[in-house]
């Protein structure tokens, strides 16, 4: 019932030529049995070519951020029509390292969710707890407060365009992963987080991905997770094998 997506986050890797041949790569891959969509998130610099040489491929292309404001005097960053003009589907809202490093707050990220929606973007947003927040058994209130702070200003109908990303800070990119359980039990009260919040059906519908360390040899513990409906993926996507088994991890 809920879509189930695998979306690999490039991040500031990759220059044009190598995007290209990992694109071509991830073309010769047979993802049509998986059920799954297939999503990247090539550096913005590559986004053009990449969907100039997407062809027939059903892979969607997302950003991975977007600027708040329509135009002006903003060097350096780039609006929603310009990531609307190269095709792009999804955007990617409150990665941990765009918290972190760019201190994007839960209020400027609850802007960039509404010009998003204002421009007919899918949005995943992402939030996850750090590792001493875990340690204290905060994890549960953090997520919560960033749902409520980033995207709860959104109506139930509006919910239908986000995927939520959960994605503890302290398994991104540090070869530790959630345990499958530890990965379910927190994505199962987000979704009743979002029925207390909307109702039973925005609950049911909305896909909950986990991120962190997922590669081919866990994905598939995880994913079998009931309310895990899929991953998004840091280092692993740069390798279009091991990127292809974990979409047909499912
Ligand atoms: C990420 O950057 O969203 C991520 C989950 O990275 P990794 O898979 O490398 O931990």
């Amino acid at each position: 019932m809920r879509t189930q997506i695998v979306a690999g986050n490039w991040k500031m890797n990759c220059n044009l030529d190598e995007s290209l041949h990992l694109l071509n790569a991830l073309k010769l891959k047979d993802f049509t049995k998986a059920e799954v969509e297939v999503v990247i998130a090539p550096p913005y610099t590559n986004l053009y070519a990449i969907h100039q040489n997407l062809s027939d491929s059903s892979i969607k292309i997302s950003s991975q951020n977007i600027n708040e404001n329509e135009e002006g005097a903003y060097t350096g960053e780039i609006s929603p029509d310009m990531l609307k003009s190269v095709g792009v589907e999804y955007v990617i809202i409150g990665h941990s390292e765009r918290r972190a490093i760019y201190n994007e707050s839960n209020e400027l990220l609850a802007e960039k969710v509404t010009s998003a929606l204002k421009h007919g973007f899918k949005i995943m947003f992402c939030i996850g707890e750090m590792l001493d927040q875990r340690k204290a058994e905060k994890h549960f209130d953090v997520v919560k407060k960033q749902l409520e702070k980033g995207l709860f200003h959104l109506s139930a109908s509006e919910m239908k365009h986000v995927v939520i990303a959960y994605e503890p800070v302290w398994a991104i990119g540090t070869g530790e992963t959630a345990s499958p359980e530890q990965a379910q039990d927190i994505h199962q009260y987000i979704r009743q987080v979002l029925a207390e919040k909307y109702n039973q059906d925005v609950a049911e519908q909305t896909s909950i991905l986990y991120g962190g360390s997922v590669k081919p040899n866990n994905a598939r513990e995880i994913f079998a997770k009931k309310d895990v409906d899929g991953g998004l993926i840091g280092g692993a996507s740069l390798d279009a094998d091991s990127f292809a088994e974990i979409v047909m991890s499912f």
